[in-house]
């Protein structure tokens, strides 16, 4: 779940009552600081005025002056990155058009949605599902002590979740999902521990390290019992900025006997465009010492297909958002296409993420997407686990 204390959000809407009503859904998902503007002139003005750029921008269709969608296209033209959503009394078919049009312009758009707007469905596009249900226990739950004692106590462990060919349902690797076996609480899950080890450099190295015992470990395992699998393991952007660190994980597999290629990092696009320079650098290493490497969450950030290029990775990691319900969404079939292509042309391979639906499965194999990750497929399950799952469900999996 996306924490939206910290957000600041704009509203550009025509009717007062709506920017009213959208206002009061923001603040009760949290959201602290709320900018109005009763058209896109208005917003621009706005976005001048203040010192930082608003985070996620709502904005109406059908407005005097400037309307919404000539408001995107200065969004772009001026090069202000933001997360936008639509919001218009229009017809759904507009709405996809609109949606998809501004995908194609390269913006990052959560979502279009018909009004009036809901809780529901503006908690579904901010990533706030979970406050809808009720269920969401508070993100920062856990102290940063508890946590540093789970790591030393090795309390964390790692879950793993099978990553398919399309083509035939075979298994081709896993990746590494972190979950803390709270004494207390039982499986807990990274949203409620992530955050707070990512904000502590040297925690997280200490945290990906004790998980990269473990991946060692089983690969040994699965290897020694015929099973040439590869373990695909999460590397946050702090850590992968740290020379040191990288050393550190080279030496730990060199050390473990297992070859690097059986092992990928993941790094997720904005944190490699993030700091490019020093990127290159670290990602050409790890290639060069015969580890893989997988661009993650691929789609939300903001490389170009140039910039792209430049980066020595082996695999792409298309985001969920644009994978679940592409079988009937045009503009997230052009999305697909076109990341499918471009992988194709730099000979990586590419994995659909958040694959929960037959009829998903069945298109991106028809689109020649490689490989496949998501729940319809198994989601992250123990080590042990993995081997008698192979034997009860590869008959199913060939004959998705
Ligand atoms: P991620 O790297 O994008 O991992 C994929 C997440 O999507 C996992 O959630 C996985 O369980 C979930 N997922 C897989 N298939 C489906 C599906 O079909 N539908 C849906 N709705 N979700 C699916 P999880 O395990 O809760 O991890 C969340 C995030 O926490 C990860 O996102 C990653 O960013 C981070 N994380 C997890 N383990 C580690 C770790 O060891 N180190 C670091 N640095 N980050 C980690
Ligand atoms: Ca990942
Ligand atoms: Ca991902």
């Amino acid at each position: 779940m996306t924490d939206l204390t910290n957000k600041r959000v704009l509203i550009v809407d025509d009717s007062a009552l709506h920017r009213m009503h959208a206002e009061s859904l923001l603040k009760k998902m949290g959201v602290t600081e709320i900018l109005q503007a009763g058209n896109g002139i208005e917003a621009l003005d706005v976005m001048n005025a203040s010192p930082y750029l608003p985070d996620i921008l709502l904005v109406d269709l059908e407005m005097p002056g400037m309307d919404g969608i000539e408001l995107l296209q200065q969004v772009m033209q001026r090069n202000l990155r933001m997360e936008v959503v639509i919001v218009s009394s229009r017809e759904n078919a507009l709405l996809t058009t609109v949606e998809a049009m501004s995908q194609t312009l390269g913006i990052a758009i959560l979502g279009a949605l018909q009004k009036p707007l809901t809780l529901e469905r503006l908690a579904g596009v901010l990533g706030q599902e979970k406050l809808v249900v009720g269920t969401a226990p508070k993100a920062s739950a856990y102290s940063l002590d508890a946590i540093t004692r789970a790591i030393d106590d090795h309390e964390f462990v790692c879950h793993y979740q099978p990553k398919v060919t399309l083509a035939t349902g075979v298994i081709k690797g896993v990746e590494a999902l972190a979950r803390w076996q709270h004494p207390r609480d039982g499986i807990v899950y990274p949203d409620r521990f992530i955050d707070a080890i990512e904000r502590h450099g040297a925690i997280m190295q200490r945290f990906t390290l004790a998980l990269l015992d473990q991946v060692l470990a089983q690969l040994k395992y699965w290897h020694s019992g015929g099973l040439s699998l590869t373990v695909s393991l999460n590397i946050s952007a702090q850590s992968f900025a740290d020379a040191r660190f990288v050393n550190q994980i080279i030496k730990k597999v060199e050390d473990s006997g297992v070859e690097p290629r059986h092992l990928i990092l993941e790094v997720t696009e904005t944190a490699i465009m993030t700091d490019i320079g020093a990127s290159l650098g670290t990602l050409a290493r790890l290639r060069l010492k015969g580890f893989g490497l997988s661009i993650d969450d691929y789609g939300t950030g903001f490389a170009s297909m140039q910039q792209l290029s430049r980066i020595p990775a082996t695999e792409l990691k298309i985001d969920r958002i644009f994978v679940h319900g592409c079988h009937q969404r045009q503009h997230l079939i052009i999305m697909l296409e076109s990341a499918i292509q471009m992988a194709e042309k730099l000979q990586l391979s590419v994995v659909a993420e958040g694959v929960e639906l037959t009829e998903d499965w069945q298109k991106l194999k028809a689109m020649g997407c490689e490989l496949a990750q998501g729940y319809l497929i198994a989601k992250a399950m123990p080590g042990d686990q993995l081997l008698p799952w192979i034997k009860t469900e590869s008959k199913r999996l060939r004959a998705l």
